[in-house]
C-alpha cells in the first residue's frame, strides 16, 4: 500500500496469551543451541490452542466454465463514433495509422471520458484490443466495463499502436466500454472486441517445489497445501497490525462469522531508522500467535525506511515516510553499481537487522508468505525510484543475505513488482502477487491483471492479490476463471473507521459475508492443520 503510514503506532498491550510470550524464551534458548537442526517444534505444540481442523477439504478438479462466443467472432468500434464528456474531443488530424473517420482526444480533466457501447450476442470472456497513440511517451488510463474498472489501456508513445485489456467479461445485450483518465493525454482511435483467448487449466498446475534448496519442513507444507488448493479455492487475507486482536479481523468476524485464514503484517517498525526513532512492533509475536494459536498462515510486506543518511526528515518529509522515494535522497541506481558503497553497506547492515526478525520466526517454525520490495515499477517507493536493474540486484541481494548468509528456512518469496520488466527471475521467485485498488465498491475479478501476470514468465508460479482495496467477487473469480491464491486487504480505511466498526467506503458489509461465507473461499477455520500437512 502506498499511502501514508502513521508513525508512532499505538502502543500495543500484548493482547496475547503467555503462550507467545513461551514461543519467545523457547526462541531465545533454541538460537543459543546453534547447531540444534530446527526440525523439533513441538516446543511450540504443547501450547497450541487450536484443535479443530478441516479434514475433509475438497480437492477434486474445479470446473471451468467454457467459452461459447464463435470463435471467428470481431467487433470493432471507433472511438469517434462513441459518446464524448467533459473536454474529451475530436481533434483535427495529425496522426496517421488510424481507422473510420478519425479519433478521440483525451486530456486529463475533471469529467473526461470516451465510452463505446458494444452490442454482444453471446455474454462471456473478451479481449479488447485498443488502438491509441500518447501526446509523448508512455501512458496508462482506465478502463471500465458497465461502471467497473477493468483494467488499464497501455500506450506506448506518439504513434498508433495496439494493447490489449485480456479477459474482459461482456454480457449480452449492450455494454459500456469507458475509457476514462488516469495518466490522460491519449488520442484513442478504436476498439476491436474478439473473444478471448482465455486462462487454461494448466495456470493452475504449479510446482510446490520451494526455490530455496534449504526450505525448511514449515515452509514447504505452506507451500504444499497452497499448490494443492490453487485454482480451487481463494485464501481469504486481511492485513492488520494488531494480530488477532485488529478491529478488522473482530469487525469482520462479527459481520462473517470467520476470521481471514492469511493475518497480513509489515515489519516496518523494524526498520533500523525508525528503531533509532523508538518504534516498535509486536508483529512478529503476532504471527507467532496466529500460526501457533489459531493455526493461520501469515504474510510479511516490509515498508523499509531507508537508512536515517537518507532520510529528508523535514515537517513535510518527515522521517516516518522514509520508504517513499520523495522522503529520502537514496539514489539505488549510485548503491546498487559501485558509486555509493557506504549506502551498499548501509542497505545491506538493514537487512541483517530485518533478518534478526524473521530468524525469530524461523527459530520458531512459522513459514511466511515474504513480500519484500513490493510495488516496486510504480516508483512512489525508494527501491523503485530507479532502473529495474538496480532493483532487479537489490532483490537479489535481500534474496541471497536471507537465504544463503543468514540461511533463513522458512520464507516463501512473494514476488510483487508489477511490471514483467522487473521480474528478478524464476530462480528467487516463490509466488507473484499483484496489489489492486481499483477504486470503491469495485468487486471485479481482475481478470484482465490475473492474464497479465501469467505472461511474466513461462514456468508457472502461483499468483496472489497480495493487496487489495476492494474484495473481489468470488461468483465472478470463478466465472472469469481467475483464481486468485489468495488476496489480503489493507488494513485501515479499507476496512473500519476510527471507532472500529465495518465503514463500507471500499466493501459493503454484505461484501464481507459473501465472500467470506463463499464455498470456494477459504478461511480460518476451513484451514487443515498446517504442522501436519503431507508434503509427499
Ligand atoms: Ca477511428
Amino acid at each position: 500500500m502506498k499511502k501514508p503510514i502513521v508513525a508512532s503506532l499505538t502502543a500495543i498491550a500484548c493482547a496475547m496469551s503467555a503462550v507467545s510470550c513461551n514461543g519467545n524464551d523457547n526462541e531465545k534458548s533454541s538460537s543459543e543451541e546453534k547447531d540444534e537442526p530446527k526440525t523439533n517444534y513441538s516446543q511450540y505444540m504443547k501450547d497450541y490452542a487450536r484443535t479443530e481442523f478441516n479434514d475433509s477439504l475438497d480437492l477434486s478438479d474445479f470446473d471451468f466454465q467454457s467459452n461459447d462466443i464463435p470463435a471467428d467472432f470481431a467487433l470493432t468500434l471507433e472511438a469517434e463514433e462513441g459518446t464524448l464528456s467533459g473536454e474529451t474531443e475530436i481533434p483535427s488530424i495529425s496522426l496517421e495509422g488510424y481507422s473510420g473517420n478519425g479519433y478521440v482526444f483525451m486530456k486529463q480533466s475533471e469529467g473526461d471520458s470516451l465510452t463505446f457501447s458494444a452490442q454482444i450476442e453471446t455474454a462471456g470472456n473478451y479481449d479488447l484490443i485498443f488502438n491509441t497513440a500518447s501526446s509523448g511517451g508512455q501512458k496508462y488510463n482506465n478502463v471500465s466495463v458497465n461502471g467497473n474498472k477493468v483494467g488499464d489501456v497501455y500506450t506506448q508513445d506518439g504513434t498508433f499502436s495496439l494493447s490489449t485489456v485480456k479477459q474482459v467479461y461482456l454480457e449480452k445485450g449492450k455494454n459500456d466500454i469507458m475509457i476514462t483518465p488516469s495518466w490522460g493525454w491519449i488520442y484513442i482511435d478504436n476498439v476491436k472486441i474478439v473473444p478471448a483467448s482465455g486462462i487454461s487449466e494448466d495456470t493452475y498446475k504449479v510446482s510446490s517445489e520451494l526455490v530455496n534448496p534449504n526450505a525448511g519442513i514449515p515452509a514447504k507444507q505452506l507451500m504444499k497445501f497452497m499448490s494443492d488448493v490453487y485454482g480451487k479455492y481463494i485464501i481469504s487475507g486481511q492485513y492488520a497490525s494488531e494480530g488477532v486482536s485488529s478491529a478488522e479481523i473482530e469487525k469482520i468476524e462479527k459481520q462473517s462469522g470467520k476470521k481471514p485464514a492469511i493475518l497480513g503484517l509489515d515489519l516496518i517498525e523494524y526498520s533500523p531508522s525508525r528503531v533509532e526513532h523508538d518504534s516498535s512492533s509486536q508483529a512478529i509475536e503476532h504471527a507467532i500467535d496466529w500460526y501457533y494459536n489459531y493455526g493461520g498462515i501469515v504474510t510479511f510486506c516490509w515498508h523499509w525506511n531507508a537508512p536515517s543518511k537518507y532520510l529528508i526528515n523535514t515537517s513535510a518529509q518527515p522521517w516516518y515516510k522514509g520508504f517513499y522515494k520523495e522522503a529520502t535522497t537514496i539514489n539505488l541506481d549510485d548503491i546498487m553499481n559501485g558509486k555509493d558503497n557506504e549506502g551498499y553497506d548501509l542497505l545491506m547492515s538493514d537487512i541483517d537487522a530485518i533478518a534478526v526478525q524473521l530468524k525469530r520466526l524461523d527459530d520458531a517454525g512459522v513459514p511466511v508468505l515474504w513480500r519484500p520490495l513490493h510495488e516496486a515499477s510504480g516508483g512512489w517507493f525508494w527501491w523503485g525510484n530507479c532502473s529495474a536493474e538496480s532493483y532487479k540486484k537489490l532483490w537479489n541481494a535481500v534474496y541471497d543475505k536471507l537465504t544463503n548468509e543468514h540461511k533463513l528456512t522458512n520464507l516463501i518469496w512473494v514476488w510483487n513488482g508489477q511490471n514483467k520488466d522487473w521480474y528478478p527471475g524464476d530462480e528467487t521467485v516463490d509466488m507473484i502477487g499483484e496489489d489492486l485498488y481499483p477504486g470503491e465498491k469495485v468487486y471485479s475479478s481482475q481478470s484482465s491483471k490475473f492474464m497479465e501476470v501469467t505472461e511474466y514468465t513461462d514456468t508457472k508460479k502461483i499468483i496472489a492479490m497480495s493487496e487489495n482495496g476492494c474484495l473481489f467477487d468470488p461468483e465472478l473469480a470463478i466465472r472469469d476463471g481467475s483464481l486468485w491464491s489468495w488476496f489480503c486487504v489493507w488494513n485501515g480505511e479499507f476496512v473500519v473507521d476510527k471507532f472500529r466498526q465495518l465503514n463500507g467506503i471500499y466493501n459493503e458489509k454484505e461484501m464481507w459475508s459473501k465472500v467470506y461465507q463463499h464455498e470456494r473461499v477459504l478461511t480460518l477455520d476451513e484451514l487443515p492443520d498446517l504442522r501436519k500437512y503431507k508434503i509427499d
